[in-house]
């Protein structure tokens, strides 16, 4: 029998992920990493934190260097795109022309910025961040801008804004919902994270959408906004979230719903093709069992290593607590578990000091755990949410209260329901 191949498009997080998984569990077939930029596999979070101001050296971002790929022979196709996949051939297509047979499939295509319908996109200075190159380019824009707005205050619209405020820009953030990180983060914790960024400088303008970006000899000048008001401007960011990149798997006839649909195995409707990170739209317990689409280093990590599980022949399900974070600036906020629609917040911790938590519970179970400069609670969040039901609002809100004894406790104890499989009241209570 001939080796089997394993072609995976994309070579972000994710993908370079499930090429490195499937040697560390043993995969002995041909592995073929096919991405579109030139790059080696990069880090992405610290494009928008310290490679701004210089501070992670440029060498850091790789995930691996070349000899790591050499050394467990993946194939690397840099600067080279999948235009198409030939599912009755089980092969696919790349920009150029080159055909490339495979017997699995793996999908790890990432997502794209979403961009303002707006005229004025076009203008120089009006920047999205999501690659290498664009993060150099802002990066050499913030040295000689003096006024920045950001439109979206979501991690990356507060990151650079954050950056931008410590080199000493004028910065204002537009967001268009009432709060900031709506999308991740409790009313609580985003009105805590908006006092303290205003603190240090950054202007917020909340409830607030941009309606025009003004220009000058093709250079942006200005931004106006919903409520008639006009920010100048050298420079915009526009961080208003990604839309995955499914097209190749749409036009394949798979199943997209925000994002390429696959179970809690990473299986798409073809036995022969998978999906994994920002592209991917799964089940999830944590989310009650619904599908979501998560954008974070630990999905781009824990989705590659299941499904390198399942492609050696040992499934392990795809089961881990999601965790995310943002440095925006000292400020360090952590998340573990998915719990924006939670309906009681519980405060551990002194808001005074800047080190606190918001432990979030819905029908008094604990849906999420978003910590302040304060890792510990992060950490232990992580161990609670896996065990399932065991933490009570009351032993949140308790400062005497021993989280890591509970937890400690927990897990050589009986067996904790996991709350999603609770089957009576008072395990979900
Ligand atoms: P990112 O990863 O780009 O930070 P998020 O989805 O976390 O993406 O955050 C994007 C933020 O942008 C959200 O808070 C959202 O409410 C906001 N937003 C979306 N559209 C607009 C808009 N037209 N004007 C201002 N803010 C917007």
């Amino acid at each position: 029998m001939s080796t089997p191949t394993i072609v995976i498009a994309g070579a972000g997080q994710a993908g370079s992920r499930t090429a490195a998984s499937l040697r560390e569990l043993g995969f002995e077939g041909r592995v073929v990493l096919v991405g579109d930029e030139p790059h080696l596999p990069y880090q992405r979070p610290p494009l928008s934190k310290g490679h701004l101001t210089g501070a992670a050296a440029r060498d850091n971002l790789w995930l691996h260097p070349w000899t790591f790929y050499d050394h467990h022979e993946i194939e690397l196709r840099l600067s080279k795109r999948v235009n198409r996949i030939d599912r009755p051939n089980n092969r696919v297509e790349l920009a150029g022309g080159e055909i490339l047979d495979y017997d699995h499939l793996v999908l790890a295509l990432g997502a794209r910025n979403r961009t303002l319908p707006l005229d004025g996109n076009e203008l120089d200075g009006v920047v999205g961040l999501r690659n290498l190159a664009e993060a150099d380019d802002i990066r050499e824009r913030l040295a000689r801008a003096r006024r920045l707005v950001v439109v979206g205050g979501g991690f990356i619209g507060l990151e650079v804004a954050a950056t931008a405020v410590k080199l000493g820009l004028d910065a204002v953030v537009v967001e268009i919902a009432d709060q900031l990180m709506g999308r991740v983060l409790s009313a609580q914790m985003a009105g805590f994270v908006l006092d303290a960024h205003r603190a240090r400088g950054l202007r917020v303008e909340l409830g607030t959408s941009v309606t025009g970006l003004t220009g000058t000899a093709g250079r942006v000048s200005a931004v106006t906004t919903t409520d008639g008001r006009e920010f100048p401007a050298d420079m915009v960011l526009v961080g208003i979230g990604a839309a995955p990149n499914t097209n190749l798997a749409e036009d394949a006839g798979l199943r997209v719903d925000n994002g390429i649909v696959v179970d809690e195995y990473l299986a798409t409707d073809d036995a022969q093709i998978s999906a994994v990170g920002d592209c991917t739209s799964c089940p999830n317990r944590f989310a009650g069992g619904t599908r979501v689409r998560l954008e974070s280093v630990h999905n781009a990590t824990a989705q590659p290593r299941a499904l390198a599980a399942r492609l050696v022949g040992r499934p392990e399900l795809y089961d881990s607590v999601p965790w995310f974070w943002s440095d925006q600036g000292d400020l360090k906020l952590q998340i573990a578990g998915l719990g924006v629609q939670s309906s009681h917040a519980v405060l551990r911790g002194d808001v005074d000091s800047g080190r606190f938590s918001v432990f979030c519970f819905h029908d008094g179970v604990l849906r999420s755990v978003e910590s302040l400069n304060r890792p510990g609670d992060h950490m232990a969040a992580r161990k609670l949410l896996a065990l399932g039901n065991c933490l009570t609002p009351e032993q949140a809100r308790d400062p005497d209260f021993d989280l890591r004894a509970h937890i400690a406790a927990h897990s050589i104890g009986d067996p904790v329901v996991p709350a999603h499989r609770a089957t009576s009241p008072r395990a979900a209570g």
